[in-house]
């Protein structure tokens, strides 16, 4: 049996291109005691992955070369030499850009089918909609009233952190880079959303939003970020959960505005989701009730085979992807 992999073969300098990735096909070894044989069904595009093919550690090491992209990934354990992980189980984690993986277990989740559609536990279900739930509601501690501002909002997290704040009571406010998007996020309930490509950001927050932002949950960084500085309410919460502008750039300019944070008398704070990794079947049960209730929902962008990889991950950056990027293999 051979397993279609995906091989980071150098480092990317700026944004990726095809030669930075091959195609390869190698021989699945066989199982060790303790282990098991998963086969992929989806594949998960995530920004990060961006950040992993870079040099050096941060919240996690850097990809190796000559090795599968790492990525998440869903699937089926087909063999297994592991009594509490059984043929017909699926599992959920860093399983890379392949068709088979063999694991000991170790990092992996247990996919509960019962709780949606398979692929949404990459999506909504799986690691970005815990980044949502989380950032929103840990870091951000929305209340009724507030005005939440949500950059990168037609991406999978900005999507469902939109929704939940309106679960909550907020009045939100999204940026996004196409009409189409923009619409979109209006029928799932966002009371304003701006086409950053096209309209002037501080002019509508300046038109739309007298009452100033309560909480900035940034994905973009970059300008978008420093517009939102500027226009924070007293006891304003910052959520910093990414930074996708700048992602492909050789440096990360740092905001401007950011003694905006002094005056607003406000807080300024990251996310990593790994931290809540304990937490998520609470996130995942209250997330798959408001998606069977029809108040939440979630679009999904999926494209079939591995070879394709290089290409369909590039869409991340031109904003081509519409909803969460997935590869079914
Ligand atoms: P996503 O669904 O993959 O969407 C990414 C979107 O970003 C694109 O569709 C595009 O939409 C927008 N974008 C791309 N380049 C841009 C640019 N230069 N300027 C402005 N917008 C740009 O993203 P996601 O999974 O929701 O992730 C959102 C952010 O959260 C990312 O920064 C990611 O790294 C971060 N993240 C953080 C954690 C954590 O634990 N802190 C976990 C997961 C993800 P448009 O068409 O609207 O431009």
């Amino acid at each position: 049996m051979t397993n279609p992999q995906i091989i980071l073969v150098s480092r990317p300098q700026g944004m990726p291109t095809a030669d930075n990735f091959a195609y390869r096909e190698t021989p699945v070894p066989s199982l060790e005691k303790g282990s098991f044989l998963i086969e992929n069904q989806y594949i998960s595009l995530d920004p990060a992955i961006r950040g992993w093919m870079n040099e050096g550690t941060t919240y996690i090491r850097g990809m190796a070369l000559d090795a599968p992209v790492r990525a998440f990934a869903l699937g089926k354990i087909i063999k297994s030499k592991n009594t509490d992980f059984k043929v017909g189980e699926y599992v959920n984690g860093l399983l890379g850009v392949q068709k088979y993986a063999i694991s000991d277990g170790k990092g992996l989740t247990k996919v509960d089918v019962s709780k949606g559609k398979l692929s949404w536990h990459l999506g909504i279900l799986g690691m970005p909609g815990m980044t949502a739930y989380f950032g929103l509601l840990e870091r951000g501690q929305p209340k009724a009233g507030e005005t939440v501002f949500i950059t990168g909002a037609a991406g999978i997290i900005g999507a469902t952190v939109g929704q939940i704040a309106k679960l909550k009571g907020c009045r939100v406010i999204g940026t996004a880079g196409s009409d189409s998007k923009c619409d979109y996020l209006k029928s799932i309930g966002f009371d304003v959303v701006i086409n950053y490509k096209t309209e002037n950001i501080a002019e509508r927050l300046a038109q739309n939003c007298p009452e100033k932002i309560s909480i900035l949950y940034d994905n973009v960084g970059g300008e978008q970020l420093d517009i939102g500085l500027a226009h924070l309410a007293q006891g304003a919460r910052v959520v910093i959960c990414g930074a996708i502008s700048q992602y492909n750039n050789t440096s990360i300019e740092g905001p401007k505005n950011y003694m905006k944070i002094v005056t607003a008398r406000g807080t300024m704070t990251g996310i990593i989701v790994f931290d809540f990794l304990n937490r998520y079947p609470e996130a995942i049960l209250q997330i798959s009730t408001w998606l069977t209730e029809g108040v939440m929902k979630t679009q999904e962008d999926i494209y079939e085979g591995i070879k394709q990889f290089p290409e369909v991950f590039l869409k991340l950056f031109s904003g081509e992807n519409f909803g969460k990027l997935l590869i079914k293999i």
